[in-house]
């Protein structure tokens, strides 16, 4: 994926007129994707993980996350809405999902399909995996938060060697919302899906198709968008039909460690919260957690449930999701996708390392850099301020060596 492509997908957006060049977001972004030019925010696409920190901590709310218009299930006969489990944690006194469901309906879908009922599908999938492929690296790492992913790869690429090869629940859930449609007997030309994302991260996995061999939704809205919609339609029910169908296992996916309890009975870790990932992405570098079976990491606080497209607190939506768990079995009570084997559930293809932070392809010219980068370096203060516009003096001097600033930039530059 090149610069180019990310910036077209719009992982973050930038309101120029907002940005008050704080750098409150560059100090904090995981992989050194932002600069501050000219008083502004600029973002290096290639860089960019998705994991939507920036809009979370921008105090002017200059930085916005990326989704498709409402208005994209309209290109289709027959809307499928694929719901996200934290979509459940946003609605105040409500005890039954059903009328989450039914309100979909209302503003405009014609069938919904819950991702936490393919969420427990890829439970047992990764389960049976974990048994039959001993040999790979322990811990093996949960690939299901697409920004945590995406950190690994750009990141981390020692780690790409344990990476759970599994697609997303929200990949399985598409496929198997469009399979339930044509076994309805819609025509696959009128079929439309689309997924109501937490975060970013999961807008630009879907649009990309990790893993996969091509995207395979229509379009990806945001909860905060559907929300607004959603709660006027769901307060006018007249009727209320039967539509869940996820199991209590499927929920729990919404919030950190929901998947790793539901795969490994002790031996696993779930952390959340992009610098307690970062932490433990570090940790598993140096090789310090061998004793654990499966890592199951969220960029978000909480889990999806802190995805900056929610509307409502991760400790509030994870509590009001913990009490609708209460009235459900343990799994989906409806069999499902039981034709189904492991390569249903795999990757199409393993995603590829991103040498983002390569100086530069020739060996020899990337050596000249580095000698630059040293020189600037040994004049600099060392005090990562950010006032010269990137995150730290290692950073200033690395752009200083690419010729995208002078290194006069610098205010305590020693000339
Ligand atoms: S946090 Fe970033 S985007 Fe927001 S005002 Fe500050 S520099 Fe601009
Ligand atoms: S979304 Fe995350 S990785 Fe991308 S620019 Fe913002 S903080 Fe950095």
């Amino acid at each position: 994926m090149n610069e180019e492509i990310k910036s077209m997908l719009n992982t973050v957006m930038l309101d120029p007129d907002k940005c008050k060049g704080c750098i409150t977001c560059m100090k904090r972004c995981p992989t050194e994707a932002i600069r501050v030019r000219n008083g502004k925010a600029k973002v290096l696409y290639e860089r960019c993980v998705a994991c939507g920190e920036c809009v979370r901590l921008c105090p002017h709310q200059a930085k916005l996350a990326s989704f498709d218009s409402f208005d994209v299930i309209n290109n289709y006969k027959y809307k499928i809405a694929v719901v996200a489990p934290a979509l459940y944690g946003q609605f105040n006194n409500l005890d039954d999902i059903n009328i989450i469901l039914n309100g979909l309906l209302q503003i405009g879908f014609d069938d919904v399909f819950e991702v936490s009922r393919a969420a427990e599908l890829v439970t047992a999938a990764t389960k049976k995996y974990m048994k039959h492929h001993k040999y790979q690296q322990r811990p093996i790492i949960s690939t299901a938060c697409p920004a945590v992913l995406e950190l690994i790869l750009v990141r981390f690429h020692s780690l790409a060697d344990r990476l759970l090869p599994m697609k997303a629940p929200v990949d399985i859930a598409i496929n198997l919302a469009r399979e339930e449609a044509v076994k309805k007997g819609v025509k696959k030309e009128d079929i439309g899906v689309f997924f109501i994302s937490p975060c970013p991260a999961k807008v630009f996995a879907l649009k990309t198709g990790m893993g996969l061999e091509k995207p395979e939704a229509d379009g990806v809205l945001s909860i905060a968008e559907v929300y607004k919609k959603l709660l006027p339609a769901m307060k006018s029910l007249t009727e209320v039909k039967p539509l869940a169908k996820s199991g209590s296992l499927g929920l729990s996916w919404a919030s950190s460690g929901g998947e790793a309890a539901g795969v490994c009975d002790v031996k696993f870790l779930a952390a959340d919260g992009i610098e307690n990932v970062i932490n433990v992405l570090k940790e598993l570098e140096d090789d310090k957690l061998q004793y654990l079976d499966f890592v199951e990491l969220n960029a978000c606080n909480g889990g999806c449930v802190g995805g900056v497209l929610n509307v409502e607190n991760p400790f509030v939506a994870k509590a009001r999701i913990r009490a609708l768990r209460k009235n459900l079995k343990y799994t989906a009570s409806e069999p499902i996708a039981e034709d189904k084997d492991e390569s249903f559930y795999l990757w199409d293809k393993m995603p590829e390392v991103k040498d983002v932070f390569r100086l530069d392809e020739n060996r020899r010219v990337a050596m000249q850099k580095l000698a630059v980068i040293e020189n600037v370096l040994s004049t600099l203060p060392g005090l990562d301020c950010g006032g010269c516009g990137a995150p730290s003096c290692r950073a200033f001097a690395e752009d200083v060596a690419a010729n995208e600033v002078s290194k006069d930039e610098c205010v305590r530059y020693e000339k």
